[in-house]
C-alpha cells in the first residue's frame, strides 16, 4: 500500500535498514530530510559520500582514519611495544578518550560468532600476527566482555603464548554483553589498570 509518495517510501526503508533505526525512526526521519532546506541536503548527502570515499583503515592497526597512518600510530611518544586489540574503532575512541592509555591499538573490525558464522579468517587477526613479528612486549586484550568477546580473547590468547609476548585481558567489572564505547572513563581505566595477564 502506498500511503506516501514512493520517493518517501524509499528513503524510509533505507534510513530503517540502518542500525537502531525502526521503522517509527526512520519515518521521522524520512520527513525531517524532506523538510530541510536544499543545501542542507546536499551538503548531508555529500558528508556521506565523501566520508565513505576518503576513510581507509590504518596500515598499521587498522582503525578508520582519513591517512595511511592513524594519528596515534604516527605518535613517535606512544609505546609501540604495547598493543591493545579492540572490536571495533568506536572502542578505540572510548579508551582515547580517557587519555591515559600510550600504547598503540589493533583493531579487529568484529568479534568471533559461530552463531552468526563470524570465523577467525573474517576479522583482521592475520594482521595482528603480522604485526606481532615485530618489537612486541605485550599484547592488551580488550574485547567485549560479551560471549563473542571473550571467545575472541580465548582465541587470540591460545594464539600468541606460543611466542612468549605477554598476553593480558582487561579486568571484568565491565558489564557483561556491555559495548565498551558505553562505558565510562573510569571504568574502563579500571579494567585496563586491573588487567591480568592470560
Ligand atoms: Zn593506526
Amino acid at each position: 500500500m502506498e500511503l506516501y509518495s514512493g520517493h518517501i517510501n524509499k528513503l524510509i526503508e533505507e534510513l530503517a535498514a540502518l542500525p537502531g533505526i525502526g521503522n517509527k525512526s526512520a519515518q521521522r526521519l524520512a520527513f525531517h530530510l524532506i523538510n530541510m532546506p536544499q543545501d542542507k541536503v546536499n551538503r548531508l548527502a555529500n558528508t556521506i559520500v565523501e566520508a565513505k570515499a576518503n576513510v581507509r583503515y590504518c596500515k598499521e592497526c587498522y582503525t578508520l582514519t582519513d591517512k595511511d597512518i592513524c594519528p596515534v600510530c604516527a605518535n613517535k611518544n606512544r609505546n609501540h611495544k604495547m598493543i591493545m586489540v579492540v572490536e571495533n574503532t568506536r572502542d578505540l575512541t572510548a579508551y582515547e578518550k580517557t587519555g591515559r592509555y600510550e600504547g598503540v591499538y589493533h583493531v579487529l573490525h568484529g568479534a568471533i560468532s559461530p552463531m552468526l558464522g563470524i570465523g577467525p579468517g573474517d576479522i583482521k587477526l592475520k594482521e595482528l600476527v603480522e604485526r606481532l613479528q615485530g618489537d612486541v612486549e605485550e599484547v592488551i586484550i580488550a574485547t567485549n566482555s560479551s560471549l563473542e568477546g571473550e571467545t575472541t580473547a580465548m582465541y587470540i590468547s591460545k594464539m600468541i603464548k606460543p611466542t612468549g609476548i605477554k598476553v593480558t585481558r582487561i579486568a571484568s567489572g565491565v558489564p557483561v554483553g556491555g559495548d565498551l564505547e558505553y562505558i565510562d572513563e573510569v571504568t574502563l581505566l579500571r579494567a585496563l589498570e586491573g588487567r591480568v595477564e592470560l
